[in-house]
């Protein structure tokens, strides 16, 4: 079965991915089954946007009824699930600090939340933004241009202009960059297609102070760290990755946001969230009902379920216990955004292998695993792969020339 669907994968679909690791079939929780009739642990989440697993009965319903009532209408409309979703995203920002105003433009992608705020920091009439090297934001031209990799980005070129990169995690380098001509310093909380980096504890705290003193705009591409992945609703608030309060004048979401159905969202708050004016944006199905609903649907489960302390406590246990084994050099994340470096360049061959026992995780780099598993993933899952965990490494041969 799966092989007459990649030879058609192969004819049918652009080779922008490479060929597809598995044919899916259907997922129930944090398990997927393949065209084979297979069933897997997914442990990356569709990167890390199941937030509910697969086919979450809330999150079915809240999309079925919505569709059901009103599916897509424009903006030259607007709806109840919208306007509730940007309120309720507002709160979450500022609430644990200040009230403070927030305004909120509804996209489909990480990229293109990305992109509206590339050019709301255009509106500040500056042009120049700081942003970090391992840096990932998307894969259209605004978002390309603020995302370091050579690979992705030399084949494009020319980009859109003056984007400074500095090394990441680096106050220093930020003191040196930043200056009157900064629009915005960009930055992720945590890296995540680097392979999960996290940065010291003051390197948020100091973006913000060393933007504002330039009168630059503190931007925090959460797309990857928020609504819950890391044990808070948002990175930057998270009492373990930050030695003091941030309040970003701009956050951008998307992955987890709904769950699985298209959503992204470029939050301002203070000012810079009147820097848009009438005709300066736009989309055709950004804020529609049916992403706004699956949204709102996420951020009650997770509410109502208590999952960002599942989140944590899960994923402290899964961190501890993969430290435990000396192939691993080091472990890294927070929550359930998990990244590992191995003691050999050997991840690609350690993704096969979990694949190979019924556990789907990523290789982001050569020496680095990367989890993300849905927000849902039970102990008994996480027990069952940190058990079969030292068999993949030995599969995989890491370690077996030092063993
Ligand atoms: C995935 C990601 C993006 C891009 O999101 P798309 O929905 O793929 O466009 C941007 N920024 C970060 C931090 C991401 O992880």
């Amino acid at each position: 079965m799966t092989s007459h669907w990649t030879e058609r994968y192969a004819d049918a679909l652009m080779n922008t991915f490479g060929p597809p690791k598995l044919v899916l079939t259907r997922g129930k929780g944090a398990h997927v089954w393949d065209a084979d009739g297979r069933e897997y642990v997914d442990l990356l989440g569709g990167i890390a946007v199941n937030a509910l697993g697969h086919a979450h009965p809330r999150l079915t319903a809240a999309v079925t009824e919505q569709l059901g009532t009103l599916g897509h209408i424009s903006n030259f409309f607007a709806s109840a699930p919208q306007i509730e979703l940007a309120e309720r995203l507002g709160t979450l920002l500022v609430e644990p600090v200040e009230t403070r105003e927030t305004k909120v433009f509804f996209t489909n992608s990480g990229a293109e939340a990305n992109e509206a705020a590339f050019k709301l920091t255009r509106r500040t009439g500056r042009t120049k933004i700081v942003a970090a090297a391992g840096s990932f934001h998307g894969r259209t031209m605004g978002a390309l241009a603020l995302t370091s990799k050579l690979a992705y980005r030399e084949p494009f070129e020319p980009l859109p202009g003056d984007v400074v990169f500095v090394p990441y995690g680096d106050v220093a380098a930020l003191e040196a960059a930043v200056d009157d001509r900064t629009a915005a310093v960009l930055v992720e909380p945590i890296q995540g297609e680097a392979g999960v980096v996290v940065p010291p504890v003051d390197y948020l705290p100091s973006a913000q102070r060393i933007a504002h003193e330039h009168g630059a705009l503190l931007w925090l591409d959460e797309v990857q760290t928020g609504v819950g992945r890391t044990g808070t609703w948002f990175a930057h608030q998270h009492p373990d990755l930050v030695s003091d309060r941030v309040v970003p004048d701009i956050v951008t979401l998307a992955k987890g946001l709904a769950g699985g159905i298209p959503i992204g969202a470029c939050i301002a708050t203070g000012g810079s969230g009147k820097l848009f004016d009438p005709g300066n944006h736009g989309t055709t199905f950004g804020g529609n009902p049916v992403a706004a609903a699956a949204a709102l649907a996420v951020i009650d489960v997770i509410e109502d379920d208590g999952l960002l302390e599942h989140v944590s406590r899960l994923g402290a246990r899964i961190r501890q216990l993969l430290a435990a084994d000396p192939r691993v050099t080091e472990v890294r994340g927070a929550g359930l955004l998990i990244g590992l470096d191995l003691a050999e360049p050997k991840a690609a061959e350690v993704a096969a292998a979990a694949q190979d026992a019924g556990y789907i995780v990523n290789a982001p780099t050569p020496e680095r695993i990367r989890l993300a598993p849905p927000l849902v993933l039970t102990d008994a899952d996480s027990d069952a792969f940190l058990a079969a965990w030292p068999a993949i490494l030995d599969a995989a041969g890491v370690g077996k020339e030092i063993a």
